[in-house]
């Protein structure tokens, strides 16, 4: 019998995370302040940031950073996780493809998010940080810190999208288990909660308020730091595990990507498949498709543009050149709550605006008929998120058979679906739609932020 599995041992867990900086030829163009639009340093993170990830967030030398030992021990909870070829979807699609996945929904919260939330909790404990706070959409990384928090001893706060936190009860409780406090944003325990809560008191929260919130606390209260789950340089050099991982993986199957899916949220389980191929793309000239699959009522890759734009509603952080739809988006409230964010983070962003990666935009009820064909091929109910890199390696799966072309394809398998079953039933009883957009209310949502440009 064919192998299916690709395991590796707890020893095989990387002792490094890959810098993908260092070997940009173009790099990612730096943070700026609103106001002075001088670039920062990444002493102008401290207040916010703990020290060593605002570091990280800068580093555009070092091409390998050593993990610590402390944080490779909590890894050693999950990693490594497997690498497994697709027999039954291919089988179901009948394509001349090979596919496989990297299966992160192994993770005890279900989702790669904590890949980093580890690395955070643990370089925050080490410089005597007592506090953190963070905010979540879906409450996949409000999880992943919860648990992060627990191991290395701190107290976290968690603003939960008020949406979320009504629909998603059981996401709470999750975090409360490990002991967060969960709140419900906007809130009334800020600045930002209170003026939106102001000027609309039905708002059902966004992640950029959720952010805006957390931010302020965290310079406001003593001894307390912020944490986020995507977007940042630093957040997609500790998901590299997850490529070396695979690039080990793919070696025992004999194998190696043509090309690499993942879904896109603000890129972090797309950066950690993704980086460690692209080192070879970057320095021995392979030629490997990475595509970024995102959801087409929150199109920034595909129908965005590549902008200095703040990273929250609120406008508390640094201005990023990304690619954005607008901090000021509304997304609509589809299911995959942690693919509902308006920027791409900078890093990512220069590499699509290089060429080296695409993006293709998946519609819901898509990803939500990628998801069932999955689950009944491969015994996986993936998370919404997951199921846009599904429905993408799908439709690649497809043009191989319909061009006879035999080509390897890997997706990362974000999380699994299991806490998202209300989702499942809306679609179930054919509740779900597509949301569409039209090019004029992005392009207006744009000019506001054109005005923030570097003068
Ligand atoms: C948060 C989340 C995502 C999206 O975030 P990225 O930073 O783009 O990876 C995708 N899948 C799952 C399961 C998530 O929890």
């Amino acid at each position: 019998m064919e192998t299916k599995k690709f395991l590796l041992d707890e020893k095989d867990i990387p002792t490094q995370w890959y810098n993908i900086v260092a070997d940009m030829k173009n790099k990612p163009m730096l943070p700026i302040h609103p106001a002075t639009k001088q670039p920062l340093k990444p002493e102008d993170l401290y207040p916010i940031f703990c020290e060593e990830c605002s570091r990280q967030e800068f580093n555009s030398t070092d091409r390998y950073i050593d993990i610590p030992e402390e944080v490779r021990d909590v890894y050693r909870n999950y990693r490594c996780t497997p690498l497994v070829r697709a027999y039954g979807l291919e089988k179901a699609l009948d394509t001349p493809a090979h596919i496989f996945f990297k299966n992160e929904s192994v993770s005890p919260v279900g989702s790669h998010k904590l890949n980093s939330a580890i690395a955070q909790a643990y370089y925050c404990k080490k410089q005597g940080i007592t506090n953190i706070t963070t905010e979540t959409g879906a409450g996949q990384w409000g999880a992943a810190m919860s648990y992060a928090a627990k191991f290395f001893g701190l107290e976290l706060a968690v603003y939960m999208v008020k949406i979320s936190y009504e629909q998603k009860p059981y996401r709470k409780s999750i975090m409360q288990s490990y002991g967060a406090t969960v709140i419900a944003s906007p809130s009334m325990s800020t600045k930002a909660g209170r003026k939106i809560i102001t000027d609309d008191p039905n708002y059902m929260g966004s992640l950029g308020t959720a952010i805006s919130e957390a931010i302020e606390l965290a310079t406001t209260v003593p001894n307390c730091k912020y944490v986020l789950g995507s977007v940042l340089s630093h957040v997609s050099l500790h998901q590299t595990v997850i490529g070396q991982e695979a690039k080990k993986q793919m070696e025992m199957a004999g194998e190696y990507p043509d090309i690499v899916i993942a879904c896109f949220g603000g890129g972090s389980n797309f950066s950690g498949i993704a980086f460690p191929f692209m080192e070879d793309t970057l320095t021995k000239g392979t030629k490997t498709r990475f595509i970024a699959a995102e959801p087409a009522s929150c199109p920034k890759l595909t129908r965005g543009r590549f902008l200095y734009d703040f990273g929250d509603e609120a406008g508390y952080t640094p201005l990023l050149k990304m690619y954005t739809l607008g901090h000021n988006f509304q997304p609509a409230h589809i299911h995959a709550g942690g693919l509902r964010y308006h920027g791409a983070g900078t890093t990512v962003s220069q590499l699509i605006k290089d060429g080296f990666m695409e993006a293709t935009d998946i519609k819901q009820l898509d990803s939500f008929k990628a998801a069932m064909l999955f689950a009944k091929a491969e015994g996986i109910i993936p998370a919404p998120e997951s199921a846009h890199a599904i429905a993408a390696t799908i439709d690649e799966a497809l043009k191989c058979k319909e061009e006879g072309t035999q080509k390897t394809i890997l997706f990362n398998l974000s999380g699994h679906g299991l806490i998202d079953m209300t989702a499942y039933d809306s679609y179930l009883s054919g509740d779900l739609k597509n949301y569409d957009l039209s090019q004029e209310d992005i392009d207006k949502n744009l000019e506001t932020i054109l005005k923030l440009q570097q003068k």
